[in-house]
């Protein structure tokens, strides 16, 4: 059956035709870069534009340096994608098995960056980590923790709520990238999901405390430490004080570990100072591409 097309206004008109020009012209820049070699076909993937994930996978390949249309071919095919498919309608599977053919074919992926992300109870860092959650060229760990749910908090979306002996038990099995005791509670980061997701090439965000960091400094030490300053102590207690879940005592802890916390701030890599969450969104954002690219190197 035919279908009619919606009546536009020419005002609706003319805003589809200024899309679509967008659209074109950032399609352009982006297979540009690629084929400057600025970008890497990864990073195009995790591009969250509309304009970027309604691209063709092949016409993307195609424009990347060193693979051309015999490789695109053998690639897609490899990696079971069929010849229309979008970007953004690639699976994880797909995903997966197309950067391991890249890897094979030596055409050069760049891996995902390890951003560990520290700083003060209070300071703003779940509102941040809550906005970067969609962004497609980031995974955010979802951490184990054997503390009671808050109210509003989802089991396997904020954190796995486990017993302590389910958090023993994982520990045993060495199931664990890194854990930590905090302020009666323990958390901890699952190894696999974090393996898992560099392995599709995304910059992993671990929103820990300052013990589990140091872990994670040793474990792996191209590992990006971001530090999420207040913009002033003042503010950080009003933060801090005005959070009515916890009991009086939890909040008197809570405000002794963030002094403590704060004084850690030279163990970290970069700090950034939360004025908006927006902006500290960006450059953490800019700080995984550019640790990524160097380790490409
Ligand atoms: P909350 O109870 O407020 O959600 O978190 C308390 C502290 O635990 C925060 O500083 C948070 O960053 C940290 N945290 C959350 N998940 C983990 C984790 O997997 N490992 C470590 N070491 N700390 C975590």
């Amino acid at each position: 059956m035919a279908t009619i097309p919606p009546h536009l206004t020419p005002e609706a008109r003319a805003a589809a035709g200024v899309k679509a020009v967008t659209a074109r012209r950032e399609r352009a820049a982006v297979k540009a870069a690629l084929s400057e070699g600025t970008i890497g076909i990864f990073e195009v993937i995790n591009d969250g534009r509309e304009s970027i994930q309604r691209m063709r996978v092949s016409e993307l390949l195609d424009a990347a340096p060193g693979v051309g249309s015999r490789r695109t071919y053998t690639l897609m095919n490899k990696a079971g994608i069929s010849e229309t498919r979008r970007i953004g309608g690639l699976g994880s599977h797909q995903l997966q098995k197309l950067r391991s053919e890249m890897i094979l074919n030596k055409v050069p992926v760049s891996p995902g960056a390890l951003i560990v992300m520290s700083g003060p109870g209070g300071v703003g860092k779940s509102t941040i980590t809550s906005y970067l959650r969609n962004h497609p060229a980031i995974w955010v760990s979802v951490s184990v923790t054997t503390r009671e749910p808050r109210e509003n908090e989802k089991d396997g979306h904020d954190y796995h709520f486990v017993t302590e002996e389910k958090f023993d038990q994982l520990i045993a099995q060495n199931n664990l990238l890194e854990w930590a005791e905090f302020a009666g509670a323990r958390y901890g980061t699952p190894r696999d999901a974090v393996a898992k997701a560099l392995d599709l090439g995304k910059h992993v965000l671990l929103e820990i405390e300052i013990a589990g960091a140091r872990q994670i400094r040793k474990a792996d030490p191209k590992a990006l430490l971001v530090f999420i300053s207040p913009p002033s102590w003042e503010e950080l207690v009003d933060r801090l004080t005005s959070r009515g879940t916890d009991s009086p005592e939890r909040r008197a802890a809570r405000l002794a570990l963030a002094e403590e916390e704060m004084a850690c701030v030279h163990e970290f890599d970069e700090v950034l100072v939360n004025h908006q969450v927006e902006e500290v969104a960006a450059a953490l954002l800019s700080l995984a591409t550019y640790r990524s690219k160097e380790t490409l190197k």
